[in-house]
């Protein structure tokens, strides 16, 4: 096959992801964490898998999100952010009990970041697997796994659910594993992340998280075992060095970034991937797919809010007319 057949063609139902739905609320300063009162804006929609479908939904893929939220504004603001970017809400579970999810951040000087969570002892955490999921899950095309919701046993459950029933009926699936240090799991999770990336057609990773997907040291070490697993396609993402692209048959192709200021660095991994993978999956070939890509993780660092500089077609098309390469 050629690398054009990597992935499940749109037509065949919704990319789906599973996983957190937060509000992100950000401090207008800099500086260490929150042990003071400070101003504060937001609340933004977020969560990495929310903030990929809706990048995916934005750019023309079909897309659909599984995630709970709370009977609250934070919960409506995050399901009707995601209905206007043509996403497919229908599985998303709003719980009675629990609130909306919740993530404070803050950056540092260096550009770290300070977080206050509460993802899974929030509605974030109440997943299962529901009717709507199996309706949904039943006509899907693609699972999209974000490493996050690995050692989430109830996104796990429905993950594994998921995916043997999408690829059953000639489906695909991929991972971004983003390893956060905050998140780091145990022993179960490292056996989901192998598990899943044995069971994937295109892997996203950053920096080191591809030689932690393969298990071995080396780039090209690291793709020759990850193609040998299975694995389509890498494409491996470099922040403002740009991105570049692996496939098992060889070829290899690096595109650099957009020149751009940087505001607000997170949700470029996940607008990148939820770009890349619609592209992909519409038929684009992998060097037009890798430019939308670079786009939509360029065009959203420069807003504040982990969403709010992702984009429509037609937006990504202006902003690759208008914005320069970096050297
Ligand atoms: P995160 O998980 O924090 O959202 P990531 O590590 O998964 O990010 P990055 O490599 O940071 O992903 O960003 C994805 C892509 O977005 C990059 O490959 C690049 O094309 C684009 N990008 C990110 N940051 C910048 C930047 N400062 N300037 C230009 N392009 C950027
Ligand atoms: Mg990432």
């Amino acid at each position: 096959m050629t690398s054009e057949g990597a992935l499940a063609r749109d037509a065949l139902g919704p990319t789906v992801c599973v996983g957190e739905i937060l509000v992100e609320i950000v401090a207008t300063t800099i500086g260490e964490g929150f042990l003071e009162p400070q101003p504060l804006v937001g609340p933004f929609p977020s969560g990495a898998p929310a903030i990929f479908i809706d990048q995916c939904a934005r750019m023309g893929g079909s897309a659909a999100m599984v995630g709970a939220v709370g009977d609250d504004d934070f919960g409506r603001l995050n399901i009707a952010r995601l209905a206007r970017a043509g996403a497919d809400v229908s599985a998303i579970i709003v719980d009675r009990e629990r609130p909306t999810g919740s993530a404070f951040v803050r950056y540092r000087p260096d550009g770290a970041r300070d977080f206050v969570y509460n993802m899974w002892t929030s509605a974030a955490g109440c997943l299962g697997w529901t009717d709507a999921v199996a309706a949904l899950i039943g006509r899907a095309g693609h699972l999209h796994v974000m490493g996050t919701v690995l050692a989430e046993p109830g996104a796990w459950e429905i993950i594994e659910r998921a995916a043997g029933i999408i690829k059953d009926r000639g489906g695909s699936v991929s991972l971004d594993p983003n390893l956060r240090k905050e998140l780091r799991g145990d022993g179960e999770t490292d056996r989901r992340f192998a598990r899943m990336v044995a069971m994937s057609d295109l892997l996203l990773p950053s920096g080191e998280e591809l030689e932690r997907a393969a298990g071995v040291a080396g780039e090209a070490e690291a793709l020759r075992r990850l193609f040998a697993l299975g694995v389509r396609e890498v494409v491996l993402k470099r922040g403002a060095g740009g991105a570049s692209y692996f496939d098992r048959d060889g070829l290899r192709l690096d595109a650099p970034a957009f020149a751009v200021e940087e505001v607000d660095p997170t949700g470029a991994g996940d607008c990148f991937g939820g770009a890349y993978l619609a592209c992909r999956r519409l038929g684009m070939a992998p060097a037009a797919a890798l430019t939308y890509a670079c786009a939509a993780g360029a065009r959203n660092v420069t807003r504040r809010g982990p969403m709010e500089g992702a984009g429509t077609r037609a937006e990504l098309d202006r902003f690759i007319r208008e914005t320069g390469r970096r050297a």
